[in-house]
């Protein structure tokens, strides 16, 4: 990106949408209002977007609760969170 936030992604080492798709490894979204989901990459892999850091892919989501932007995260398959709604789903 042009806007000066890649250093800084860069840093913290923004995990990747790649990542996501490792063995042992899962993508949830999570939003504010509380909704947790599992959301599948398949449709961004298939979009040539694997190497985007996951947070630029967050306002691709929507939850159910309206809000048009829920935070990603990438986690070992062990680390599912607890007590899984569903809710927020991919809109682009
Ligand atoms: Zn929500």
């Amino acid at each position: 990106m042009a806007d000066g936030t890649t250093h800084i992604a860069t840093a913290y080492a923004a995990p990747r949408l790649a990542q996501a798709t490792q063995a042992r490894s899962s993508l949830w979204a999570r939003c504010r209002c509380g909704h947790v989901a599992a959301i599948d990459p398949t449709h961004w892999i298939g979009q040539g977007l694997s190497r985007q850091p996951v947070e630029n892919l967050e306002g691709r989501l929507r939850c159910v609760c309206g809000a048009r932007r829920v935070r990603l995260e990438v986690r070992g398959l062990s680390e599912a969170p607890q007590g899984v709604t569903g809710g927020i789903y991919v809109f682009r």
